[in-house]
């Protein structure tokens, strides 16, 4: 079993939780910025080639701009998202915009940037029209029904999925977008998500290259990129194994060889909208063990909650835990590590073997650097933690502050009381 390593020692947590309390979520510039290079390289094959990070996964401006640094664009979802990307810098063609159930506001703000569009649906070319405009560049996302399945057991239900259009319905979006002005076009889709398989995106581009040609061939359509989008996962659990980048782009790159340049394609640009495959492993929840409780079972309880970290709590998710400072202690406990919210599923882990724990302890939760942070909430009244930046010279940042009782009644305007008490 492969020993998950945490990126900070006892002693570098013990230095940073002397100036900003726990629980707070920490990420690893370096092992952003060497994995980030690692994803350029795999795919450097391809000219246009652009990784667009998912920003709903880690929406954190320092997060951006070292993303941006290392030449990725960003995958916005949100009015908000736009907003925090246009301050960082991102504009034109450096944005994708992957909504859907879009609002007017977003789709024009969207247009405004010059983002790329991509439409969910063959309605929103109409919506796009009336709102704002057609750009030059359009693209669509396609959903193939059905059910996609990797060889390995891995299977996802596209049928089921409420995202993208048809075949048809791809072929008449860009016969109409082109009568209203368009000129090149994209294809995005996304058909399962944290695939632990090199097999996934060669897959999936396979599919999108031969519905490209085909596209191409039926509507006269210029295809200038083919986004696969996210769904590359990690190994959440020691056992697992972790995906290999430079296999994925080779994957991609025969498929492309087979399918694109024959039908003389090999032009187009490949775009990929990964957020976790990009963040999670090199961000942590970082947590004091502040009670221990002996009842049926043993508890150990943290100062961090579901609402720091909801994933366990909401798909039974496993984050590997490790007690800093007890890295080489034998895992001779059994515990269940829980947040103090009012609800029975907030357990970092159940029956989880770890070594004895005291009060005080410091456990790293690995893996809280994409959809950690981002998926936070304020029920029972918890605040958000500070986000802290760990840097290449091991000296750290705090990128974001921790919420205050002030943050959490900002948005109540109906009495003077509040004003009082914070
Ligand atoms: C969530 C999402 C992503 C990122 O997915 P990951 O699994 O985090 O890589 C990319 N594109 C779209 C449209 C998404 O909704």
């Amino acid at each position: 079993m492969s020993q998950k390593k945490p990126f900070i020692t006892l002693a570098q947590a013990r230095a940073i939780a002397a100036e900003i309390p726990t629980p707070f979520h920490l990420y690893d510039e370096a092992g952003i910025r060497e994995n980030a290079r690692k994803v350029n390289a795999a795919f450097s094959w391809n000219k246009g080639f652009k990784e667009y990070f998912a920003v709903k996964a880690t929406p954190n401006p320092y997060i951006l701009k070292i993303l941006q640094e290392e030449g990725c664009g960003v995958d916005c979802s949100s009015y908000t998202e736009l907003l925090m990307s246009e301050a960082c810098g991102f504009t034109g063609s450096d944005i994708m915009f992957s909504s859907n159930e879009t609002p007017v506001q977003d789709m024009q703000k969207a247009y405004e940037l010059g983002a790329y569009i991509n439409l969910d649906d063959l309605t929103h070319v109409d919506f796009l029209k009336e709102v704002a405009g057609i750009p030059k560049t359009v693209c669509c996302r396609y959903n193939p029904g059905g059910v996609f399945e990797l060889g390995n057991g891995i299977m996802d239900n596209p049928g089921d999925a409420k995202y993208g259009m048809s075949e048809e319905q791809m072929a008449e979006a860009y016969t109409r977008l082109m009568a209203l002005g368009a000129e090149e076009f994209g294809i995005h889709s996304f058909l399962a998500s944290n695939t632990v398989t090199d097999d996934y995106y060669p897959k999936l581009a396979g599919i999108l290259f031969e519905l490209a040609v085909r596209l191409h061939k039926r509507t006269g359509a210029k295809i200038k990129f083919i986004n696969l989008s996210g769904g590359v996962g990690i190994a959440y659990r020691p056992d697992q194994r972790s995906n290999d980048i430079a296999a994925i782009g080779e994957g991609v790159r025969k498929k492309f060889e087979e399918i694109l340049v024959p039908a003389g394609m090999g032009d187009v640009a490949i775009f990929t909208e990964m957020g976790r495959f990009m963040l999670a492993p090199y961000g942590a929840l970082v947590t004091t063990a502040i009670h221990e409780k002996h009842i049926y079972k043993e508890y150990i309880g943290v100062d961090a909650c579901a609402a720091n970290l909801m994933r366990p709590a909401m798909y039974g998710s496993y984050h590997h835990i490790t007690v800093l400072g007890k890295e080489d202690a034998l895992c001779d406990h059994k515990y269940d590590v829980v947040g103090g919210l009012c609800e029975n599923n907030d357990k970092f882990a159940i029956d989880r073997m770890l070594p004895k724990i005291d009060k005080g302890d410091i456990l790293f939760i690995h893996d809280a650097g994409a959809h950690g942070f981002a998926m936070g909430y304020n029920y029972n009244g918890k605040l958000r933690s500070a986000e802290v930046l760990l840097k290449p010279d091991g000296t750290f940042q705090k990128i974001r502050r921790a919420e205050t009782p002030a943050d959490y009644f900002a948005t109540f305007d109906f009495t003077p009381f509040f004003k009082k008490i914070i």
